[in-house]
């Protein structure tokens, strides 16, 4: 456990102008700005105030608590429900006993105060039934791995003296929150308790003293956990040595596309990879595979990495990747297998169907920890918990005996049907949702505008450019608009074999393999025959036509080891069909492409693999090409300027209509989609109608 302090950020003088729900969030965002002190969306903070009925205008109890499926850390005002104490209070009249207790999650929006729609979660009886006015509840990994080991009572009697009591486990609903009002009014003196298998409740009622309490409270965990720790080997120490941090990176990015295949099933996932020293000091250590055959304990980590991980055979000092992947298959079968037993063993008549057998946390010994979720953030949270539950095996493994939870009370809580019923309320996917996509040429017009579209549908997307400063600015407008998650970006020379290779590689670490290659990246150059060196000639044939060449081919090797199929979009040229005066290297390397695309048809067809082309024409808004030499000549070709360009490519167009970016990305997404599922070695123009570019 980690003995760093944990600093004291309660701001009095900002605090004494609050409000004191505005108190609430204040202490809550505070909390959960910390790791340390709770996870990602653990735990839940309240303050029960008074405040004017809106019906009666008499003061009343009310109880702020973080709502349904929110995070204490970045919850704003409206991440509270709000209740009447009154009749929390009054539930308790009602209440026919444990066998009955998920019916209590029915009546708490009965107890709305003031037509507040956010909704009360599964623990606000844990709060209502505290007297006091100010609770935290949080899941600090130092008090998780007390509350995960073996003799979790009498350590934290030896921690906390009086102050902290302890209760055993028992799944969070309107039960346990009359355990705590039970356990507060025979010790009207403690300070809070710990949760066996779950985590800390603290109370106060000052909303100050209340946060000043939690933080003291962790910080004697951790300091308790680093005084019995000093100088002991973690995990009874390491057995394999990490590979050096490339060499980790290209075992990902091979096991990564085959795992990805093998789990997607039901819904395609995508993939997060963390090799960080914590993770790394288990997956070596002696220990490893027994600790995590256990299983981890605190509910909020295994609702979202499973009970266990998949420890994927791999030795790192004689490291054989391809008996790994040959081995790969039989593992996850053997995990499936494992996950349909425990699911067997312990339903219950009214369980829902058995849900995803596959493995989401998988553990490689001297590489690190892979996981994989419906979209990039669960993945990524999914391994930060995983992370927590190594802390907490960690802590619990070194002085006392690591305990995970019993086997029927994970399968209750993982089906109950409270959580199948927040699953049932979730909205429908995106189209994309799960799609890993990288467009080459990512940072210029066309490129961006398609890696827009691809994430609005919900997919991640990898922009591949050799412009590294465009890339950058490419990327942080889409994150801007998307979120960090599911945009990456790589400098990569469509040219340079190995720059390429490189790039898929990066994606398959980044967001564990690929669905959708956009083949984008793009020049223009116009001269006439006479005067095209072979030097212009030699450029465009090695971007437009080796460039599209390399990366297909890159392409295709990892959709076809990641075997889930594909979409390869070229973005081509109507000059690649229409023949187009002094521009004939351009006009001969979009022809190549054209043809390349339906030779790749061919050979795709069988794996599933489609590949189409888009051809745009004279897209001058947001291109690259139409800012330098190619406007120029291009203008100088047909006597005009920028804007008499655009107007006549208009008047030139059957549809007298101009082509923007986005309309060649409207295409690109019907072939990226499941809406083109049935169509491969096609071609879209993109160019407002033009009788020289028809099909034949
Ligand atoms: P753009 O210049 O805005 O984008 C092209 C991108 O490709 C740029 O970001 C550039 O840095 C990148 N790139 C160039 N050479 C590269 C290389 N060797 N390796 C990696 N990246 C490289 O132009 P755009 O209009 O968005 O063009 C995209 C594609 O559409 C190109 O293939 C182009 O030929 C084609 N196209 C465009 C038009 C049009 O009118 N804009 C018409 C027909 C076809």
């Amino acid at each position: 456990m980690s003995g760093n302090r944990l600093e004291n950020l309660w701001d009095a003088a900002k605090a004494a102008t609050m409000s004191e729900p505005e108190k609430l969030l204040y202490r809550s965002n505070l909390l959960g700005s910390d790791k340390r002190i709770t996870n990602y969306g653990g735990g839940n903070t309240s303050a029960k105030v008074m405040q004017a009925d809106p019906l009666t205008g008499q003061m009343v109890e009310v109880m702020w608590v973080k709502g349904s499926g929110g995070d204490v850390g970045s919850i704003k005002m409206d991440g509270f429900a709000t209740l009447y104490m009154d009749k929390l209070r009054a539930l308790k009249g009602i209440y026919r006993g444990l066998e009955f207790e998920d019916e209590m999650v029915g009546f708490l929006p009965h107890c709305t105060f003031n037509l507040n729609p956010r909704a009360a979660s599964i623990d606000t009886p844990l709060h209502a039934y505290v007297p006091k006015k100010h609770v935290d509840h949080m899941h600090p990994d130092a008090v998780i791995a007390i509350a995960a080991s073996a003799d979790s009572r009498a350590m934290t009697a030896q921690i906390f003296g009086d102050a902290i009591g302890w209760l055993p486990w028992k799944r969070p609903g309107f039960e346990l929150g009359l355990w705590l009002e039970k356990f507060c009014l025979e010790n009207p003196s403690a300070k809070g308790v710990v949760l066996e298998s779950h985590g800390l409740f603290t109370w106060d009622d000052d909303a100050e003293a209340c946060y000043k309490l939690t933080l003291e409270i962790i910080q004697k965990a951790q300091d308790w956990f680093a005084a019995q720790t000093a100088g002991k080997p973690a995990f009874g120490g390491a057995v394999h040595s990490s590979l050096d941090a490339q060499a980790r990176r290209d075992v990902a990015a091979s096991l990564m596309p085959v795992i990805r295949g093998q789990i997607s099933a039901l819904q395609p996932m995508v993939g997060h990879f963390d090799d960080s020293a914590a993770v790394l000091e288990f997956v070596n250590s002696a220990n490893m595979a027994a600790l995590a055959d256990l299983g981890t304990s605190c509910p909020d980590h295994f609702l979202r990495t499973k009970i266990k991980p998949l420890v994927v055979d791999f030795t790192p000092a004689n490291p054989d990747v391809a008996a790994t992947l040959a081995g790969l298959t039989a593992q996850i079968a053997a995990y499936r297998d494992d996950y349909s037993a425990y699911y067997s063993r312990c339903k219950h008549e009214n369980s829902p169907a058995l849900r995803d057998p596959n493995a989401v946390v998988y553990l490689v010994p001297g590489v690190g920890m892979i996981t994989f979720a419906k979209d990039k953030a669960t993945a990524r949270i999914s391994g930060e918990f995983y992370v927590n539950a190594i802390n907490v095996m960690r802590g619990a493994s070194a002085v006392s005996t690591y305990v995970g939870l019993p086997e029927q009370e994970a399968f209750d809580i993982e089906y109950w049907l409270l959580e199948e019923a927040k699953l049932a309320r979730m909205p429908k996917p995106k189209s994309l949702a799960g799609r890993v996509a990288l467009v080459t040429g990512g940072a210029g017009g066309i490129g961006s505008a398609t890696a827009q579209k691809y994430l609005a549908e919900g997919a991640c997307v990898m922009l591949a450019d050799i412009d590294e400063a465009s890339l950058a600015k490419t990327a942080q407008n889409l994150t801007a608009r998307y979120g960090a998650d599911v945009v990456r970006t790589v400098h990569m020379n469509v040219t340079d074999e190995g720059a390429v290779a490189r790039a898929f590689a990066q994606a398959a670490v980044e967001f564990g393999g690929l669905d959708i290659l956009v083949s984008n990246a793009g020049i223009a150059s116009s001269a006439p025959i006479e005067d095209t060196t072979l030097a212009l000639w030699q450029k465009n044939m090695d971007i437009l036509s080796t460039g599209y060449f390399l990366v297909s081919r890159e392409g295709f090797r990892l959709m076809r080891a990641q075997g889930m199929g594909g979409s390869v979009v070229f973005i081509a040229s109507k000059n690649g069909l229409a023949a187009s005066p002094n521009a004939a290297a351009y006009c001969t390397a979009k022809a190549s492409e054209i043809h390349l695309a339906r030779c790749l048809a061919l050979e795709g067809a069988e794996v599933g693999i489609r590949v189409n082309v888009v051809n745009p024409d004279a897209v001058l808004r947001g291109s690259k090409i139409w800012e330098g030499d190619w406007l120029e000549q291009r203008a100088s070709t047909y006597k005009t300027d920028k804007e008499g360009l655009e107007e006549m490519y208009r008047n030139r167009s059957m549809l007298k209509k101009s082509v923007f970016p986005e309309d060649i990305a409207e295409a690109a997404y019907f072939f990226a989609s499941d809406l083109s599922a049935k169509s491969t070695g096609n071609i879209i123009n993109v160019d407002a109608g033009n009788k020289e570019a028809f099909t034949r």
